[in-house]
C-alpha cells in the first residue's frame, strides 16, 4: 500500500557538524515528519516539513499529564554507500505497545516505516559515515488537546526527528561504574515501566544525579517491592555471565523490552551459549562475584549497543567485575552487532532494512 506523504523541502539547509563533534542528540537534520490525529479524522496529514519549533496550546495534555511515548533507533551508512535501519518494525510494534498503555491510538506501523524511510531519504546527507557514527532516530507521540480534564486526549501528533550521533566509544569500549539504587525505583509491576514513556525518565533523574555526584555513571535499578530483584541499568537492559551461562532479568511487566536485548539473546544462543531469562537478585550477583563465578556484566541499548559494567556499589559494598575490564563476550557482542548494523558483517538474522536512495 502506498501512503500519501507530502514533502516540503527547506530553502535553508543547515551546515553539518564535523564527524568528531557530533555528540549525542545535539544536532538535528533539516527535516522532520509529522502526522496528526483527531478523534474525527483518525491519523491524517502525513507530511515531511523543514525541522523547526512547533506551536502548542499551553493547556496541551502532554504538558500536564505526561501522555506521551517515544522510540529510539538508528540508520547506518554502509561502507559501500547503502543506508540501513536496524529492526525498525520492532520499534513501531513497541511504539504501539507503549501507545496502548498510555491510551494513545495505534499508529499504522507500515505508514510509520514508510514515513521513516522517506525522511531518511530526504536527509540522507546527514547520515555520518565515520566509524562508530550513525543517525539516531527519535519517533514520538504527544497529546495535544487543550483541556485540563484527566482523560485521554482527543488530539495527538506523531513525529519523527533525527540527529547525527558520534562514536559512543571514541577511545574503545570502557567499562562503567554503576550505583545500585536502594531508595528510588524506576517502575513497578502494573505501572508504566514496560512503556517508553517520559515519566519513567523524569522520575529517574534524581537518583541518576545523586549517583553521578558520587562518581557513578549509571544506576542499577532494583524492583519496587523487595528492592532485591535486578531490573535494568540506566536506560539499558542488563546481562550477567555466570559460570559460562548468560543470565538476564525476565521481562516481568516493569522492565522495558529492549530490541538490543532481544538481538543479544539471539546472538549469544547462536554461539551455543545458554541464555537464561529469570528473576535475578542483587544478593546472588554479589555472591557470584565473591566466589568468582561472575565473569561479566553488561548493559544493552540502541545508543551504546553494549556497556560493560566494571564495578557495582550496593549499600557501600563495592564489587569489581572482570578486573574492571571489558570481557570477551561483551567485546564479541559489540563487534558482531555493530558489524551487522553498519554492514561490515553478514546479517543472517535478517535484521537490517535497506532504505532505497532514489
Ligand atoms: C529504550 C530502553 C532500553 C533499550 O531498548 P533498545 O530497544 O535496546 O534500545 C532499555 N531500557 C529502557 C528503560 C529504555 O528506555
Amino acid at each position: 500500500m502506498a501512503y500519501q506523504i507530502d514533502i516540503t523541502l527547506t530553502p535553508h539547509k543547515k551546515e553539518k557538524p564535523a564527524s568528531d563533534k557530533l555528540g549525542f542528540g545535539i544536532h538535528y537534520t533539516d527535516h522532520m515528519f509529522i502526522l496528526d490525529y483527531s478523534v474525527d479524522k483518525g491519523w491524517h496529514d502525513a507530511r515531511i516539513v523543514p525541522y523547526g519549533p512547533i506551536t502548542l496550546d499551553p493547556a496541551a495534555k502532554v504538558f500536564h499529564y505526561g501522555q506521551t511515548i517515544f522510540e529510539g533507533l538508528k540508520a547506518y551508512r554502509t561502507a559501500d554507500g547503502r543506508i540501513q535501519l536496524f529492526r525498525p518494525q520492532k520499534n513501531f510494534q513497541r511504539l504501539n505497545l507503549s501507545n496502548a498503555r498510555l491510551s494513545i491510538p495505534d499508529v499504522d506501523g507500515e505508514l510509520a516505516l514508510e514515513a521513516l524511510k522517506a525522511l531518511v531519504r530526504v536527509d540522507q546527507d546527514w547520515i555520518p559515515d565515520a566509524p562508530g557514527t550513525s543517525l539516531y532516530i527519535r519517533p514520538f507521540v504527544i497529546a495535544t488537546q487543550a483541556a485540563l480534564g484527566v482523560a485521554p486526549s482527543t488530539h495527538y501528533k506523531f513525529m519523527i526527528i533525527m540527529s547525527p550521533v558520534g562514536a559512543y566509544y571514541a577511545e574503545g569500549i570502557n567499562p562503567v561504574k554503576i550505583f545500585v539504587e536502594s531508595d528510588h525505583v524506576r517502575a513497578v509491576k502494573g505501572g508504566v515501566g514496560e512503556a517508553k514513556t517520559a515519566g519513567n525518565y523524569a522520575a529517574g533523574l534524581n537518583a541518576q544525579e545523586a549517583a553521578s555526584k558520587k562518581g557513578y555513571s549509571q544506576i542499577l535499578w532494583l524492583d519496587g517491592v523487595h528492592r532485591s530483584y535486578i531490573e535494568e541499568v540506566g536506560s539499558m537492559n542488563v546481562f550477567f555471565k555466570i559460570n559460562g551461562e548468560v543470565h538476564t532479568p525476565a521481562l516481568n511487566g516493569s522492565i522495558l523490552a529492549g530490541i538490543t536485548r532481544d538481538s543479544m539473546i539471539q546472538l549469544i544462543k547462536s554461539w551455543g551459549i545458554p541464555v537464561i531469562e529469570r528473576p535475578i537478585t542483587i544478593e546472588e550477583i554479589y555472591e557470584a562475584g565473591r566466589t568468582g563465578a561472575l565473569e561479566e556484566a553488561f548493559g544493552t541499548g540502541t545508543a551504546a549497543v553494549i556497556s560493560p559494567v566494571g564495578e557495582l556499589n550496593w549499600r557501600d559494598e563495592r564489587l569489581t567485575i572482570n578486573g574492571g575490564k571489558t570481557g570477551e563476550l561483551s567485546s564479541k557482542l559489540y563487534e558482531t552487532l555493530t558489524g551487522i548494523q553498519n554492514g561490515t558483517l553478514p546479517d543472517p538474522f535478517g535484521w537490517t532494512v535497506e532504505v532505497p536512495q532514489a
